[in-house]
């Protein structure tokens, strides 16, 4: 991290777990466990959740996102949710080009930029996911493929825009698997994506920028991972379902 050129962010996927009521409990307790973070905290929740996240979260610094729109305002899309819906309930951040989306919903570096320009001309905050699979790392292409999947997620975003913007390297076979990238592989490929910002807006916009790692951080590895220089912040999957284990990766971030 470094916390002079740019924000650290912990946000917390909760993916399809928790109901309603189960939100409220959660982020209930996690709430005093947080609160004196020197850092972004955000909870990013199942759609259903995110009235009562952010009933729960009113008032406090836990900022409430979702964890997919769609890129058409309305329309005959059935089972999906627009950036305008999530916007007029207030929510803040959506989680854009999660893996699981990529892999399971046949999402496309394509639909990503689509779905991120929707979310950004509609004023939410987006949280870009990029990564390779396992294979990908072995064949030795990681750097070229997450260059071009964060320009392509970023084509058509403009200079003012890429400010609400965070991207999460996250190696797609470190996610719940329990192996995390080492915090050498991690900082080198959030490099990366630092340098490929920086060709298309420039250096100042490259050291702003908020990059996450994410893939099996937790309340045990979180330091090492955020002591790298280009570490902004985590993506937490399985960790931020557990209010000791989140506030331990939160406390991490605000040193
Ligand atoms: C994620 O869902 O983005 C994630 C990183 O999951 P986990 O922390 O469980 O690997």
């Amino acid at each position: 991290m470094n916390k002079q050129l740019r924000n650290a962010v912990i946000a917390g996927n909760w993916k399809m777990n928790k109901t309603p009521e189960e939100t409220t409990a959660l982020i209930n307790e996690m709430k005093p466990l947080v609160k004196d973070a020197d850092c972004g905290v955000v909870l990013c929740v199942p759609f259903v959740d995110l009235d009562a996240a952010l009933k729960a979260a009113a008032g406090s610094n836990i900022k409430i996102g979702a964890q997919n729109c769609h890129f058409e305002p309305s329309g005959a899309f059935t089972g999906e949710v627009s950036a305008p819906m999530l916007k007029a309930m207030g929510v803040e951040y959506v989680i854009i080009g999660h893996s699981e989306r990529r892999t399971y919903f046949g999402e496309t570096d394509v639909t990503v930029n689509k779905r991120t320009l929707a979310a950004l001309e509609n004023g939410l905050k987006v949280i870009v996911c990029v990564g390779e699979y396992l294979e990908q790392r072995e064949q030795g292409i990681t750097e070229e493929l997450v260059a071009m999947q964060t320009k392509i997620a970023l084509n058509g975003v403009s200079a003012e825009q890429l400010k609400n913007i965070i991207i999460a390297y996250e190696p797609v076979w470190a996610i719940g698997t329990g192996k995390t990238a080492t915090a050498e592989q991690a900082g080198e490929v959030c490099g990366v994506i630092r340098k490929t910002v920086g060709k298309l807006y420039g250096e100042d916009a490259a050291k702003a920028l908020t990059v996450q790692y994410g893939g099996s951080m937790n309340a045990k590895n979180a330091e090492e991972l955020l002591a790298q220089e280009d570490v902004d912040g985590g993506l937490i999957g399985g960790a931020s379902l557990k209010a000791q284990d989140f506030s331990v990766i939160v406390k991490a971030a605000s040193k």
